[in-house]
């Protein structure tokens, strides 16, 4: 990887999705796991691009005509919004943060997060797309395996431990407060104001996954 594949990526993604980015941020959609998002955060967490220069890219682009505001506002929600955010609460709230367990889950992660066998279609899908491109969106990660885990009770340092070490894009100080804060709930409101936990009928709603049966088995 290098400066110049990370710009490539960069204007790949101006050009080709972030006009359609507002739209589809919140979707997922079975055979497509990388709908319209960015792909950009291995690149950013390692330093071959920083922040600023990619929401100004964005914005250039809506200056330009070449992106509609939906779509360049919520990008660049996301990177001075989300990201920012947990950089600030990671080094504001550590070491004591990663100890906090606020609502006391305690179960084992269990073994399909790793093989992906289970007749949950969601699970299943989310769990070989990450196992064959080391990449989930946002979504898929919150509202699949990160709301299965909550819904389960799965112990915070388990389900740590696994977003650390299947995704591409994962560090620690990133990891860890969207995983134990934003998913688990397990600082207790620092991060997020309630649990980000739903039931089937969102995942109707905001996908097609959920429909079909899942051809592998538990
Ligand atoms: C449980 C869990 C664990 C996560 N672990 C990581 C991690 O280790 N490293 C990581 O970079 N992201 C992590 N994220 C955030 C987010 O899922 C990824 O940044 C995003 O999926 C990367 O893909 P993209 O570049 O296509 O994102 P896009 O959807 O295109 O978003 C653009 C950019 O916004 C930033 N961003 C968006 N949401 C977040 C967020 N909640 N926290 C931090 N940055 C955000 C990323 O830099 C991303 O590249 C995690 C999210 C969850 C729910």
């Amino acid at each position: 990887m290098t400066r110049r594949d990370a710009l490539e990526a960069l204007n790949h993604f101006i050009a080709s999705c972030l006009p359609l980015y507002g739209d589809y941020q919140d979707a997922m959609k079975s055979g497509e796991p990388f709908l319209y998002h960015a792909i950009l955060s291995p690149y950013l967490n390692c330093g071959l691009l920083n922040a600023r220069e990619i929401c100004v890219a964005a914005e250039l682009a809506y200056r330009q005509g070449q992106a509609p505001l939906n779509a360049v506002e919520g990008f660049v929600r996301q990177i001075l919004g989300w990201r920012e955010n947990v950089r600030g609460i990671y080094w504001l709230r550590m070491p004591g943060y990663a100890e906090t367990y606020a609502l006391y889950a305690h179960r084992p992660l269990p073994w399909f997060y790793w093989s992906g066998e289970t007749q949950l279609n969601c699970m299943a899908q989310v769990i070989a797309e990450t196992r064959a491109h080391a990449y989930a969106h946002h979504i898929q990660r919150l509202m699949i395996t990160g709301n299965f885990a909550l819904l389960a009770g799965v112990e915070p340092r388990e389900i740590e431990a696994w977003y650390l070490a299947v995704y591409a894009d994962a560090y620690y100080w990133e990891e860890l407060p969207n995983t134990h804060g934003m998913v688990m709930f397990a600082d207790g409101g620092v991060l997020a104001s309630k649990p980000y936990a739903a039931s089937g009928a969102y995942i109707d709603r905001m996908s097609d996954i959920a429909k079909g049966a899942s051809t592998t088995r538990s």
